[in-house]
């Protein structure tokens, strides 16, 4: 056998297609698990505008991969082989299920070893549970831990390290946040949702922010995760509109006068301190308080885990990776996907990931 892939989840699978001579080994009863559950069962496949800021990850190794295959080469492939795509969100790429890519790559893709667990490897073999298996090339597209119901497991990371390479530590990501007791008034307000901006290291997210009986989540949220490590994180409730906007010579009662749910606008006011009350009779003092929803600052206490997180950051460090995803330490070892350290934001980031990273490795697999 010339190429084993480990794993048929999003980059292996790509990268079979392409190639003549591959054997994929999956654990999993069927291939693309994840892919099948992915963008709310539509699969977000890509975006109109991919650029390496939004990714977390070295931004040139990033810029590299994409010259040799980004958003309009994925889009190109994607219609030659009549696989059909529409903007649902603004700019993100759908199908309208993911049974669409999922039935493609089951044509496509014939030699796969289902139920095989991949136990470790050697040199040239891949050990399994079921045996031994060996290749000129193997290539480890085993993605990242988030996820265990889907088949996740560390074993590509396991597999790295064994080779001597380093492993970015890794955390969950597109997670939402646990509270510290100063914000446990979130989770009374579990379910509902307001549109927002978040602001994170020196990266802005505009979406919505869902209160949960964990914490907080939502798109927004769950964006900046990716980029929080410790310490604060910003929301502005009102999405860039100034509070006084809303209550200058206005009549009614606060939580009526703001565009916002009137539960989240009350349980806020107990918070700051101000009664919910004729916005004419506000002090000048309260009206400075008000100011906060404009500037509501928070640490999180953590997240809510690897097993509710969209992907995990972190990985298999890219400065010991080349141009074509292979390991600088072992020239017939490849590594794609979320298994290295490159991490996607939501909205079809991390597929368009999948598919790089493993288009790169086809560039030198295939001569
Ligand atoms: C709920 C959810 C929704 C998502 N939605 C989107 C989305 O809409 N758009 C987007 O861009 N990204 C989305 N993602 C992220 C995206 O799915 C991943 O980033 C992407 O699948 C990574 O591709 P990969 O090939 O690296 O790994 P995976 O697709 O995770 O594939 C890894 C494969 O390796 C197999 N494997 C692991 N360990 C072993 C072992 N020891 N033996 C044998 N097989 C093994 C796994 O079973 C799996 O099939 C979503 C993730 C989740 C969890």
């Amino acid at each position: 056998m010339k190429n084993i892939i480990l794993g048929a989840g999003a980059s292996g699978l790509f990268l079979a297609s392409l190639l003549d001579d591959s054997l994929v080994i999956e654990h999993n009863n069927e291939i693309g698990k994840k892919i099948k559950i992915s963008g709310g069962g539509k699969c977000n496949i890509t975006n109109k505008f991919v650029n390496p800021s939004n990714y977390k990850g070295d931004h040139d190794f990033i810029k590299r991969a994409l010259q040799n295959f980004n958003n309009q080469d994925l889009l190109k492939w994607l219609k030659k082989n009549n696989l059909k795509v529409q903007e649902l969100k603004p700019n993100q790429y759908f199908f309208s299920s993911s049974k669409v890519l999922l039935n493609f790559f089951k044509k496509k893709v014939k030699n796969v070893l289902l139920n095989t667990e991949i136990l470790d490897v050697e040199e040239n073999k891949v050990i399994t549970n079921k045996g031994e298996f060996k290749a000129k090339n193997i290539i480890v597209s085993t993605g990242g831990i988030s996820f265990k119901s889907l088949g996740a497991s560390g074993i590509g990371y396991e597999i790295a390290k064994k080779m001597g390479h380093n492993i970015i530590s890794l955390k969950p990501a597109l997670v939402g946040f646990t509270v510290q007791k100063e914000e446990f008034w979130f989770k009374k307000l579990s379910g509902i949702s307001v549109f927002s901006e978040v602001y994170v290291e020196n990266k802005k997210f505009r979406d919505n922010v869902l209160f949960s009986h964990r914490g907080i989540t939502g798109p927004a949220i769950l964006n900046a995760s990716l980029w929080w490590a410790r310490g604060k994180i910003k929301v502005d409730f009102l999405a860039g509109r100034k509070v006084d906007k809303f209550l200058k010579n206005k009549e009614r009662i606060i939580s009526t006068q703001l565009p916002l749910p009137k539960r989240f606008v009350k349980e806020f006011l107990k918070v700051i301190g101000v009664d919910d009350k004729k916005v004419k009779f506000l002090r000048k003092s309260e009206f400075e308080k008000l100011k906060k929803i404009n500037c509501y600052e928070f640490a999180p206490a953590g997240t809510f885990g690897f097993e509710k997180a969209e992907v995990t950051k972190g990985g298999v460090d890219t400065n010991e990776i080349d141009e074509f995803m292979r390991s600088k330490f072992n020239k017939n070892i490849f590594f794609i996907g979320e298994v290295l350290n490159v991490t996607g934001e939501l909205g079809g980031y991390n597929f368009q990931w999948a598919f790089t990273s493993a288009f790169n490795a086809f560039r030198f697999l295939s001569r």
